[in-house]
């Protein structure tokens, strides 16, 4: 695996719902086609040229060592530290990233930094090591789908969903705190799936966090997308009400003026969003 050298690692995010992150990686072997974020701002700032680039993951080699100098400033302002917002700290065919992810998190731990974490692979056991990794950490992945030929066209080299969702499981049999991102929740003229299936799979988790899909035309081809996505952030609340699990709704995935239910379709909001997807597509 390519090694590169930095100048520092910790550093504060913009990211609504970060603290302080570390990306020890640049780029991200997952490829995702949302298309992913972090993949278009490295890409405008010059930190990877081509997709392909992208994908071949380089791993910080003085990861380690700039810890070591960077813990001591900041460690009375941290609050957390989450991995990863610019690539995946767990991702698939790559031990070496999972390797120094898991290195990384202790070191923190043992300064007394709490982690969080989020990916689209797997889980290693390591983690279930309750001497080495804080109880206080919050574990999550990404699932934006249940559909693995969905997978394979928008995460084409990340885990399959139900390997993603027994690795999380297994996080939360042992009395660890576990989350789900749903998002970027793709549009039905995307992929038509009911979300309640998604909430169902992932009903003992700590926490849900919801979001919109954007950066992808084919979501305003979808005509009614304010409203699907007031549609769902209704029905995520109230699941997450009902099984008292904390929730986070991204900015942006409300639209206050449009109406969640379409005059004319108030009995069938399920029909409309699910079965009449063709007539909705610009
Ligand atoms: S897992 Fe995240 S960082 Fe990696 S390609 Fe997908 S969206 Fe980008």
């Amino acid at each position: 695996m390519d090694k590169i050298i930095r100048k520092s690692l910790l550093y504060k995010s913009g990211v609504e719902y970060g603290d302080y992150t570390i990306n020890h990686v640049i780029g991200c072997s997952h490829g995702c086609n949302f298309p992913c974020y972090a993949f278009m701002l490295s890409k405008r700032f010059g930190r990877v040229k081509s997709y392909e680039e992208w994908i071949k993951p380089k791993i910080v080699s003085n990861a380690l060592e700039l810890l070591d100098k960077e813990i001591p400033k900041l460690k009375d302002k941290i609050h957390f530290v989450h991995l990863s917002f610019m690539t995946d700290p767990f991702m698939i065919g790559y031990p070496e990233v999972v390797k120094l992810s898991l290195e990384i998190i202790k070191k923190l731990n043992k300064n007394g930094i709490k982690v969080t974490t989020l990916t689209k692979g797997l889980y290693p056991d390591e983690l279930l090591d309750k001497t080495n990794y804080d109880t206080g950490n919050e574990y999550g992945i990404t699932l934006v789908s249940l559909d693995e030929n969905f997978k394979r066209i928008y995460e084409p080299h990340s885990s399959n969903y139900r390997d993603r969702i027994e690795s999380l499981k297994k996080l939360h049999n042992a009395g660890l705190k576990t989350w789900v991102s749903i998002e970027p929740y793709p549009t039905p003229n995307i992929v038509n799936q009911d979300l309640r299936d998604i909430l169902n799979e992932i009903s003992f988790v700590d926490k849900i966090v919801f979001g919109r899909l954007n950066y992808n035309k084919k979501v305003s081809e979808y005509l009614w997308y304010k409203e699907f996505y007031n549609y769902c952030t209704d029905v995520v609340i109230k699941f997450c009400e009902q099984h008292n699990i904390e929730y986070h709704i991204k900015e942006g995935t409300i639209t206050e003026d449009a109406p969640y239910i379409l005059e004319g379709y108030k009995k069938d909001t399920q029909k409309l969003f699910y079965t009449n997807k063709k007539v909705a597509i610009k």
